[in-house]
């Protein structure tokens, strides 16, 4: 269900790598919010601070690593300002994280039941035989149908796309009110991550969980989100509704990211892909970030950065061409 009530709001979020060549902004002022029931998707290319964001919420960032700015406020508390106790109750309680490859966030030398029944323990009131009767009926609940046999097996014997069911189980096992998932199908085969995105679709609606969905596949958006921001360099350059965004792309680095994608009607036809490559963050250019590579940058998008621009409630874009239509976001 989806309400109007907010679960997550992200203020400014700035979050800076200290290195030996200098500060690299990877989240750079990133502001948006999740309802209640509600899927977003985060998209971009490799390096425009997607992941940093996502790991930022749960304050997973390591080392050079820091929030340097912002506010992430989940159910009204500031997380930011939280230590790493309390954090520790809130990861894998209230906020679960699931990773694109499963076999390295699953212990090999224990088996599924005894990880996905220690997750549950960790964070129920549960003795060791309720716990398994949990487990269990989570594993089956993610569409596994042998699910006793699989509670006994080690990681190693299952496929990848159970590996990810075995995660996506773990990660709802406590009634997470949030769950973050860092492209949770990269790694599998196409059916399999059909019925990947499937199961985590029904099971957001079953249980009224919230999803932020970070990817870089815009298939997987136009599948499960209700809302999409898509960032670029540390930014967001654009967010919207999901159907607004496929059927009027504003920024044209979403276009771009758009005519990169396969289309039905289009499988004989020639992708086109966007020019050049995301900056390095030691090399970020003057004004607009994208004006390297955008057909359309205009002299002033050299020397000034464009702000946000809301152009309708929810619907915001950071370019120049959007000026006249738009009012400045706070
Ligand atoms: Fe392109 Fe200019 Fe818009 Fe940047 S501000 S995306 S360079 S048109």
């Amino acid at each position: 269900m989806n309400t109007n009530e907010t679960l997550l709001e992200v203020k400014e979020l700035k979050t800076y790598f200290y290195t030996e060549h200098g500060v690299v902004p990877s989240v750079d002022g990133v502001s948006f919010h999740v309802k209640k029931g509600e899927t977003i998707g985060i998209v971009g290319e490799s390096g425009c601070g997607k992941s940093v964001t996502s790991l930022s919420l749960l304050q997973l960032v390591s080392e050079p690593g820091k929030i340097v700015g912002g506010e992430i406020l989940f159910d009204g508390k500031d997380l930011t300002k939280y230590s790493n106790k309390q954090m520790r109750k809130i990861r894998g309680n209230k906020i679960s994280m699931i990773f694109q490859e499963p076999l390295t966030s699953l212990n090999p030398v224990f088996t599924v039941g005894m990880q996905v029944s220690e997750s549950i323990r960790l964070h129920q009131r549960v003795d060791k035989q309720k716990a398994k009767v949990i487990a269990i009926d989570m594993l089956a609940k993610v569409g596994i149908t042998n699910a006793e046999k699989v509670y006994s097996s080690f990681p190693h014997q299952l496929s990848g796309g159970m590996r990810q069911r075995v995660m996506i189980a773990m990660a709802l096992s406590c009634n997470p009110q949030l769950l973050i998932a860092d492209e949770p199908t990269t790694a599998l085969d196409v059916t399999i991550q059909a019925q990947i995105i499937k199961l985590m679709k029904d099971l957001s609606k079953r249980l009224d969980t919230s999803i932020i969905m970070i990817t870089h596949d815009l298939g997987v958006v136009a599948e499960m989100v209700d809302r999409v921001i898509v960032m670029y360099a540390g930014q967001i350059v654009e967010q919207n509704d999901v159907f607004e965004l496929f059927k009027n792309p504003m920024h044209p680095y979403t276009k771009g990211l758009l005519n990169s994608t396969p289309k039905i009607h289009q499988l004989n036809d020639q992708l086109e892909s966007i020019e050049g490559n995301v900056p390095s963050p030691s090399q970020m250019p003057r004004g607009c970030k994208f004006h390297p590579r955008c057909p359309l940058a205009m002299d002033k998008c050299k020397l000034m950065e464009p702000p946000l621009f809301q152009i309708n409630e929810g619907s915001e874009v950071r370019c120049w061409l959007s000026e006249e239509e738009g009012e400045m976001a706070l």
